[in-house]
Order: C-alpha cells, then sequence, then structure tokens
C-alpha cells in the first residue's frame, strides 16, 4: 500500500464516521413518504411552495411593480414571472454600505415540456407531443408513470375568451370585456402519461450499441387509446355540438390539445376545460420520494438537482430570521440575508427571470437605494462589494463504479457535508477566500465540507454562481450536497447531507457577519515584517 493510498484509506475511515452519525430526518417538504411531491414537481411550484414558508415565518410578499420602503429589521420576498423567488431579511444594525450575505440556487430541472399543440395521434394513440428542456437523462424517463404539472391560465366563465352573456352585451355598445386572467397551480395526482421502451427483441443491437432514443421521434407520451376516447366521449370538445362544429381556430385550446387532457386538468382544479386559455405544463414522475438503503441513509427523488439545495437555503433563511424569535436575532444582524431561487439554470439562466437577467442586480440597486437613500454615493456598488454569494446547486458525489470519472484527490462522498465546488476556469465562482470562509463558517459548528475539482481530461459543468459573480461582482463561493444520477427522472443523495447543507447554510446567515467582518481581499494586511511579494530582488534592480 502505497504512502498515498494510506493516506486515502484513513480519510475514508474519518469520513466514514461522519456518515454514520446521527441521521437528520429528511425535510418534510423534500421528501414524503406518504404523498406526492406535488409541490415541488415544476418551478411554478416550488416558487409557490417556497413563498408559502416564508409567509408563514413572517416574510412579506412585495411585488416589483409597486414602490418598496423597505427598513432595517424587515422581511421581504417577491416572484418574477411566478417562478424566480428573491427574499431577504434586512438586519435591524444595518448601515450603508453594509452586505448582502446571500444563498443562490435554482428551481429548474431537466424535464419534458408540453408544446404549444401537443395534440397528436399515432396508429391509433392519442399522444402529448413534448419538448426536452435541458440536458435529461431522457432514457430514465421510459416506463416511469407520469402525469403533468404547471401552471394553468384561466379565463373563468370566460368560454376560452370573450363573451358576458347577451345582458352584458345590451347594457354596452361594443363587445363586452373578457373577464380577468387568472392563474392556478396544477399537479395531476394520478398517472396518466407513459413512454413505454420498445422491447429488446425489436432492437437487437441494444446489447452493442445502447438505448439511443431519438428526443422528436420516442420520447412523446402515450396518453390513452383513440379507441378508449371514442368510448369514453373524451375525446371530443366541452361544449357538445355548437363547439364541435365552430371552425378550427390556431388559438383555442381544445384544438391544440387533447380535450380529454383538458378535461381532466380541468376537473382538477374544479373549472370547465373551457376556462383553460393556455398553460405551461411539464411532464413528471408520480412516484413519491422515498428514504431507502438498508440503513436508511439515503434519498431517492426526481428533481433532486436543484430541489435539495433550494429547499435547504430557503429553510435555513427561515431557520435563522423567521418567526419571532428570528425577528429578535435580526435586530442585532449589520447585513441583509438573503435567498434567491432562479428558474431556466437547466438552459443557461439567459431570461428575464433567470440569473443571467437582471433580477438580483434590479434587487440588490433597490434594496440600497430605498436604505441607504438616493443621494448615498456609491451606495448600490459599495454594498455589492461587501456582499458575499453563495451559489448553492447539487455535486457529484463518487460513484463507486465509476471511480476512475473522478479526479483521484477530490472525491465527494455521502456523509461528508457541502462539497466546495473548484475549477480554475471559472465554470465555478469559488476562489481561494471564499472557499476559506465557507469551510471556518462550518467548522466552526463541527459541520464537515469537501472539496471537488474536474478531471483535467473532461469539461466541468457550471452554475449560476459565475454568472452572477460576473454579472453583479460579488465574491462568490460554489458549493452543493454530494448526489448520484444527476439529472435522472429519479436521482440519490445522502439524509446526512441534506442535514449537513441545512446546517451550514444557516450557520452562514447566522454566523458570517462575524467571520467576514474587516475582510477586505484588496487591503488584506501583510503579515508583519514580510514583502507583499515574496521575491527577491534581482541583481539588477538592487
Ligand atoms: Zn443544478
Amino acid at each position: 500500500m502505497s504512502c498515498d493510498e494510506k493516506r486515502r484509506g484513513s480519510e475514508d475511515k474519518t469520513k466514514q464516521k461522519r456518515a454514520l452519525g446521527p441521521l437528520t430526518p429528511p425535510p418534510a417538504p423534500l421528501i414524503h413518504p406518504t404523498k406526492p411531491t406535488s409541490k415541488t414537481q415544476n418551478s411554478h411550484t416550488r416558487a409557490e411552495e417556497a413563498a408559502a414558508r416564508l409567509t408563514a415565518a413572517g416574510f412579506t410578499r412585495l411585488s416589483e411593480r409597486d414602490a418598496w420602503a423597505l427598513v432595517p429589521g424587515g422581511r421581504y420576498f417577491f416572484t418574477r414571472a411566478a417562478s424566480t423567488l428573491v427574499a431577504f431579511a434586512v438586519g435591524g444594525a444595518w448601515r450603508e454600505g453594509g452586505g448582502v450575505h446571500m444563498v443562490g440556487a435554482h428551481t429548474d430541472s431537466p424535464c419534458l415540456k408540453l408544446k404549444p399543440s401537443s395534440k397528436s395521434v399515432k396508429s391509433g394513440y392519442a399522444m402529448v407531443g413534448v419538448e426536452p428542456y435541458g440536458g435529461g437523462l431522457w432514457t430514465t424517463w421510459f416506463d416511469r408513470d407520469l402525469t403533468v404539472a404547471g401552471r394553468v391560465l384561466l379565463r373563468r366563465g370566460g368560454g376560452g375568451g370573450g363573451g358576458g352573456g347577451p345582458a352584458a352585451a345590451a347594457a354596452t355598445s361594443g363587445p363586452a370585456p373578457p373577464p380577468p386572467l387568472e392563474h392556478r397551480l396544477v399537479a395531476l395526482p394520478r398517472p396518466i402519461l407513459r413512454i413505454p421502451m420498445l422491447a429488446i427483441h425489436l432492437q437487437r443491437e441494444y446489447s452493442e450499441t445502447g438505448f439511443k432514443p431519438n428526443r422528436q421521434q420516442h420520447l412523446a407520451p402515450i396518453l390513452a387509446t383513440a379507441a378508449a376516447l371514442a368510448v369514453s366521449g373524451g375525446g371530443k370538445k366541452e361544449g357538445g355540438a355548437a363547439s364541435a362544429a365552430a371552425p378550427p381556430s390556431a388559438l383555442a385550446p381544445s384544438d391544440r390539445h387533447h380535450p380529454a387532457l383538458l378535461a381532466a386538468i380541468g376537473a382538477h382544479l374544479g373549472v370547465p376545460a373551457s376556462d383553460i386559455v393556455d398553460f405551461d405544463l411539464n411532464v413528471c414522475d408520480t412516484q413519491p420520494g422515498a428514504v431507502c438503503g438498508l440503513e436508511g441513509e439515503f434519498i431517492a427523488s426526481g428533481r433532486l438537482d436543484n430541489l435539495a439545495m433550494s429547499f435547504c437555503a430557503t429553510q435555513a433563511l427561515v431557520d435563522a430570521f423567521g418567526g419571532d424569535a428570528g425577528a429578535a436575532a435580526l435586530a442585532a444582524e449589520p447585513a441583509v440575508k438573503a435567498v434567491a431561487l432562479f428558474d431556466h439554470e437547466e438552459v443557461g439562466s439567459s431570461s428575464a427571470q433567470g440569473a443571467g437577467g437582471p433580477v438580483m442586480r434590479d434587487s440588490l440597486f433597490r434594496l440600497a437605494r430605498c436604505l441607504a437613500g438616493p443621494d448615498a454615493e456609491g451606495a448600490a456598488i459599495r454594498t455589492l462589494q461587501a456582499s458575499f454569494l453563495v451559489s448553492a446547486d447539487m455535486a457529484h458525489a463518487l460513484h463507486p463504479n465509476y471511480a476512475d470519472k473522478h479526479e483521484p484527490d477530490h472525491r465527494p462522498s455521502f456523509g461528508g457535508g457541502l462539497v466546495i465546488k473548484h475549477n480554475a476556469n471559472q465554470r465555478y465562482g469559488t476562489d481561494g477566500l471564499s472557499a476559506a470562509l465557507f469551510r471556518e463558517v462550518g467548522a466552526g459548528r463541527g459541520i464537515p465540507s469537501q472539496e471537488f475539482c474536474v478531471r483535467s481530461d473532461l469539461a466541468c459543468g457550471s452554475t449560476i454562481g459565475p454568472i452572477l459573480a460576473s454579472g453583479l461582482g460579488v465574491r462568490t463561493v460554489d458549493v452543493g450536497a454530494p448526489q448520484l444520477a444527476m439529472h435522472s427522472i429519479r436521482e440519490m443523495c445522502g439524509v446526512a447531507d441534506v442535514g449537513h447543507a441545512l446546517a451550514h447554510l444557516t450557520a452562514f446567515f447566522e454566523d458570517f457577519s462575524g467571520l467576514v467582518e474587516g475582510v477586505d481581499v484588496d487591503a488584506l494586511p501583510r503579515a508583519a515584517g514580510l514583502p507583499v511579494i515574496d521575491d527577491p530582488p534581482c541583481e539588477a534592480c538592487k
């Protein structure tokens, strides 16, 4: 056994001891043994679930369309496009130029989204047209019990647009205005969709070439047989003969989607299908998350990337500064403590509500202006320069069957705590100082952390960390709990690491102000008696 192997062996034992420590019970919104995870099926439902938790903890909902009147000690949140959420608790002792200590995560996950016209019939089957969103492991979507979830736009009593009845029409000279638009979040609990695998007998090349489905041709889920819809009448548009006789319109949802699907959504929401104007729906698994493994140390669930970090970030803010006890703790805080949960990370973040858009910059500039006043010179920039971002996104644990895919000296393991991610080419926002500060804030409470960098011969993933760091100029560390099967329909992480992550992020919110006070990397004190650059002058310069 080489020295290196011995060292690794003893490190492994230490990690095993950590993993075998008391397991934190899995938080209920992340995993529930009996209920489907309907609150977390997509970015809209996730943002709303976080909003409900913040509201219950005493945070006030703001609108970006209104003027803000923020005060020290106040706790607020807002959503943009109903799928990105920003929450912040203003320290009672905040002073002009004070920083914002924030955790950023993302609400979206790879999935199949329903196309604008999803209705198709192939070989006697009613199919649903879908478009892949993000880089999913699409082979894992086959042979699962699937359903739909997302946001539905309604015009109640509007019959899909316009109306108001004869009385209303008679009372006005022109056509009556349509009823106002409403939106509802929906997650059908019943498995209504399925993408069956092709039998091995019909793809004899499977064992040599693997299963390679075509994303256009082979990913459309089956909704029903056309024969069954004919018997049930589910293929007909709501409204009977008059509606069926109406000319097809590109705008009518019942012409673009299977009426049976619209009827199922309407029935679940308790409205007629004709009220549905449009929707943003994605396909998702109906199987609830589970605690698994002989010792109950793993969590199996869809969308752990980045449901787990979104949950831990929000819950850490609530644990630190929610409720009456949190309000008292916030009174003595000199910084703003914030959480930002972004949509569209899986497709590059370039959108109105993505991390590449202006939402974080808008928030921080408004916040600084509100608190410091419009005349304070450089208030927003000073606040940004005193700020710190923890970009929290799941990390790759060492896979025992593919250990060679990992850098030999950077092998994150279950039970080892949050992984600090490094990349020399700035695919992560971490540098030596941000890593040291984040590591220390955990170590101060005995919370472990571990390090990751990708093999030099493999491409490195990325996160919202570098996007926000370059957009805001804020010091950033990239971290995440270790997991396996990232972007599978059913991923896997460690129970203990969810506990470590929640504890570490809570420590970040509660302890970071004390740790970072006075740390200015451009003016760090030099070591006493030593030059800044440890390099003897050359002969020519003497
Ligand atoms: Zn992610």
